[in-house]
């Protein structure tokens, strides 16, 4: 086959590569946001077992504070019971102590609730521990494992681009210049067709014979009447038979 016409094919099978990485590439971010979901929705239970320990947490300190203030409000009742003077002013003060005594009361009981759901879920979350911790080494493994798999695709891109800068340079002019018009021109940039049982296997559109002949000698490049594209033969790699 004519050294051009190999040359062609090269720069067509690089760029066919550098289209499937770069799609590749493309779609990393994606896929490596998949593997991070799946590990989000195989934890989703443990995330509500550790949203309810903080929500019981932040409701005991909350329920401090009220406290607090229902000491200091009961503080002033009592001071205003030492000050009383009129059996009215008596009156209205231990009422007050009493309402101030009776929801510290109630936001201790409401303490404890808080503090036994806080045990619970961190007995819970200690119990499942350490399947947590191997969901979670599966799940770097597999970050790992994707990344340097993602690494690889750009090295195979720029191997790719590298190889295919150095075919276009050594095509003679009027080459690249056509494998670049027809490649400008096609949807998928497949400037290429194999010729292949009488028929251009871009298009399928029939080649006459003499054509099939022409380009089966592969000493001229010929293109598709039907897509344009350079048609090429590559002939069948048929399996030796064994002991043959
Ligand atoms: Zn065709």
């Amino acid at each position: 086959m004519k050294a051009e016409l190999s040359q062609l094919i090269a720069l067509q099978n690089a760029d066919t590569d550098i289209r499937r990485l770069q799609a590749e590439i493309e779609s990393i971010p994606e896929r490596r946001a998949e593997i991070e979901k799946e590990f989000e929705r195989r934890t989703f239970e443990i995330r509500a077992l550790e949203e309810r320990r903080d929500a019981a947490f932040h409701e005991r300190a909350r329920l401090e504070k009220e406290i607090f203030d229902q000491k200091q409000r009961a503080e002033r009742a009592d001071r205003n019971l030492m000050a009383a003077k009129k059996p009215d002013e008596y009156t209205a003060a231990i009422r007050e102590a009493d309402a101030a005594r009776k929801q510290i009361s109630a936001f201790e009981t409401q303490i404890l609730e808080q503090m036994e759901i806080f045990d619970q879920a961190e007995k819970e979350l200690k119990e499942r521990a350490p399947e947590v911790e191997n969901l979670r080494v599966d799940l770097e493994a597999r970050l790992k494992a994707f990344d340097d798999e993602a690494q690889t695709r750009q090295n195979q891109l720029e191997q790719a681009r590298a190889g295919r800068e150095q075919v276009m340079n050594e095509l003679p002019k009027a080459m690249s210049m056509l494998y670049k018009r027809i490649a400008s021109r096609i949807r998928d940039g497949v400037a290429m067709a194999e010729a292949r049982n009488g028929a251009c296997m871009a298009c399928y559109m029939s080649l006459r014979p003499q054509i099939m002949a022409d380009v089966r000698r592969g000493e001229e490049v010929i293109t598709c009447d039907n897509c344009n594209r350079i048609l090429y033969y590559a002939p069948e790699k048929k399996a030796q038979p064994v002991g043959v």
